[in-house]
């Protein structure tokens, strides 16, 4: 069986975003820029599923900048077999970004496409339902188990109040939730063996795909710095200011 997983190049979970003076949009100069981490936990997935004699290959994917091979040479190094970049410097909506992993699906057919449930800069948390829905797989979003049998994949999803398990037919879309697995770190080996594995490199032309975008983002702004807080002596001067100040007792 063969397991597509589609990685984001992002900026680092620890680094603390800042605004562009312009507002445009975040400063990326000189940041550190890592895989998104429910992509990690994609790429986990399908190497535990290559382990367990489930996923026979490993393609990885990701649509960025030429410098997202970092991230692909990454995947590769957990355990993906090959890497595709679509080369795009653009900033792209989820649906291009959606329309180009279809474009991807459509060459590779995959029997399982596994996906972050979100990106950690935009916080969309759409690319893989807009996927299921472009293809016309079963989705199965928000992962926290995950188990193929036969031509079926098991679905175990974190959901108000509980989880739901679904049963899907193969192929079908996975989202990954944070409790799915615990990705491993790549061993120093695997990063030189990384570097000889194939990466194909493609352009949304190529894949006769248009990115052109009916958003446009009008202004980025920091959230508003939060005032200083008081101290109160006593439990009967903060129920005061509870009730007459802040007004929410
Ligand atoms: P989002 O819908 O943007 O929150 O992203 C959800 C998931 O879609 C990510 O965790 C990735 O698996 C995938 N994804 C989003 N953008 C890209 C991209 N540029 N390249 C590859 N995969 C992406």
């Amino acid at each position: 069986m063969k397991v597509l997983v589609a990685v984001k190049r992002v900026v680092d979970y620890n680094v603390k975003v800042r605004v562009k003076a312009d507002n445009s949009g975040v400063d990326l100069a000189n940041v550190k820029m890592s895989m998104n981490p429910f992509c990690e936990i994609a790429v986990e997935e399908a190497v535990r599923l290559k382990e367990k004699g489930v996923a026979t290959e490993i393609v990885v994917v990701t649509i960025g900048p030429t410098t997202a091979q970092e991230q692909l040479r990454t995947a590769l190094a957990l355990g993906a077999d090959r890497a595709v970049l679509v080369e795009s410097a653009e900033e792209l909506t989820s649906l291009a970004v959606a329309k180009l992993l279809k474009a991807v699906v459509d060459k590779e057919q995959p029997q399982l496409v596994i996906l972050g449930k979100q990106a950690i800069d935009s916080d969309n948390n759409q690319t893989g339902q807009m996927l299921a829905a472009l293809s016309g797989y079963p989705q199965g979003t928000f992962a926290s188990r995950v188990e193929v049998t036969g031509d079926k994949v098991a679905v175990t999803r974190e959901i108000d109040g509980g989880l739901q398990t679904v049963s899907l037919s193969l192929p079908a879309i996975v989202t990954t939730d944070l409790r799915l697995n615990e990705p491993r770190y790549a061993s120093l080996p695997n990063i030189m063996k990384a570097k000889k594995k194939p990466l194909e490199v493609l352009t949304p032309d190529a894949l006769g795909v248009s990115t052109a975008s009916t958003n446009k983002t009008l202004k980025v702004e920091a959230p508003a710095a939060r005032s200083a807080g008081i101290k109160v002596k006593s439990v009967a001067e903060l129920v005061e200011k509870l009730k007459n100040e802040a007004k929410v007792i």
